[in-house]
């Protein structure tokens, strides 16, 4: 595992090494110390949604005993159950590690994340490309669209994550 030379984020491991695989870690350590996860350019939110996607895997391979997906119960529901009761668990983890407010609403064709994120927490954009993969993964390899339909970075109260219910491929 990479050294971190940055204080942030001082337990998030997997938004860490999401950074160092698509950056490099000297430029993920730049990234950071130059606070440039707080911009809303697109090369940022483009960096930062590859990160997601790889740092949901680091993310996995530590939790996925402790959040019980391992478990027959998990892997045999429902594609759609097993994707919300996942999306609920993955709300709670984050919550939990980084200081950012996360919640689930289940609508019928779509699940939606409202993020409010304090200046250490998560990016969304990171988020986003986190429950991209995650949807994938949780999917059996199909596509579901993830867009944000509003955003903290461009003066909204909170950053909402769509994510559609019916797969793209
Ligand atoms: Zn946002």
């Amino acid at each position: 595992m990479a050294e971190k030379t940055t204080d942030f984020p001082s337990k998030v491991n997997h938004f860490f090494e999401g950074l160092i695989e698509i950056l490099g870690e000297q430029n993920a350590n730049l990234f950071l110390t130059s606070r440039q996860e707080r911009q809303s350019d697109p090369q940022t939110r483009g960096i930062l949604i590859k990160a997601g996607r790889a740092g949901f895997y680091y993310w996995l391979r530590q939790s996925l005993d402790a959040v019980g997906w391992n478990d027959p119960l998990f892997r045999l529901r429902p594609v759609k159950m097993k994707i919300a009761s996942g999306l609920k668990d993955i709300c709670q983890n984050l919550e939990r590690e980084s200081e950012l407010s996360i919640s689930l609403e289940d609508s019928p064709k779509i699940w939606q994340l409202n993020l409010s994120n304090s200046p250490k927490s998560l990016p969304c954009s990171y988020i986003w490309g986190f429950v991209q993969e995650y949807t994938r993964w949780a999917g059996n390899g199909r596509f579901y669209e993830v867009r944000e339909k509003s955003c903290q970075l461009n003066g909204n109260d909170q950053c909402e994550l769509v994510i559609k219910k019916e797969p793209q491929d």
